[in-house]
């Protein structure tokens, strides 16, 4: 958004701007576009509107998904969309220093890192690397033992996760919460259906 007159200036016309950047996504609508222009000005700062954690998911990208331009959204990735101490300082540069209106906790269909936290819930320790640190972070609605079946476990945990996402964003960050109290931003979740393109908020 390197137009001042288009930039969302409050959090519910950035939630309004990402709702019809995915509409136009999901319409196979696009118009945002990087023109070599605009690199001058992209260079000389940043005004994101919003910013995210998201998963580090390769179909799960923000600025195609809302059809938006380099500058205008301001991403941190990680599998799983853990809000880690990281992205928690990430989000806080982007609030504070950057001005950004609305902080997205951004949760996906069939998201692999919710699906390896409900199935080894009772035994981590079975994961290879540091994968068990990871997905001991992860909030599942249940696990290999409680008889669910799969997919509908995955759903409700990847909702669950990504709320959970931002009241551990509000309770671990007093900047974020006092940018929230002032009404200067929003923090919200969603959840990014891979099949249909569509992006619907969980905790608006
Ligand atoms: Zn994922």
């Amino acid at each position: 958004m390197t137009d001042p007159t288009t930039t969302p200036r409050s959090p519910e016309e950035a939630i309004a701007e990402l709702l019809a950047g995915n509409d136009r996504y999901v319409a196979g609508r696009t118009v945002s576009t990087n023109p070599p222009e605009a690199r001058a000005g992209l260079a000389a700062g940043q005004a994101p509107f919003a910013a995210f954690i998201r998963c580090a998911d390769s179909r799960v990208a923000p600025e195609l998904v809302f059809d938006q331009p380099l500058g205008a959204i301001f991403v941190t990735a990680i599998a799983g969309n853990v809000v880690t101490t990281e992205v928690v300082a990430s989000l806080e540069y982007a609030v504070e220093v950057l001005g950004t209106r609305l902080v997205v906790v951004m949760g996906h269909s069939g998201c692999g890192a919710v699906e390896a936290a409900i199935r080894y819930r009772d035994q981590p320790e079975a994961l290879p690397g540091s994968l068990p640190e990871l997905i001991a972070q992860v909030t599942v609605t249940g696990g290999p033992a409680d008889g669910e079946e799969l997919p509908g476990l995955v759903a409700t945990s990847v909702v669950a996760n990504a709320n959970e996402g931002v009241d551990q964003l509000l309770r671990r960050s007093p900047v974020i919460a006092e940018a929230v109290a002032e009404e200067r931003a929003r923090v919200v979740a969603g959840v990014f259906d891979l099949g249909t393109g569509r992006f619907e908020l969980t905790r608006p």
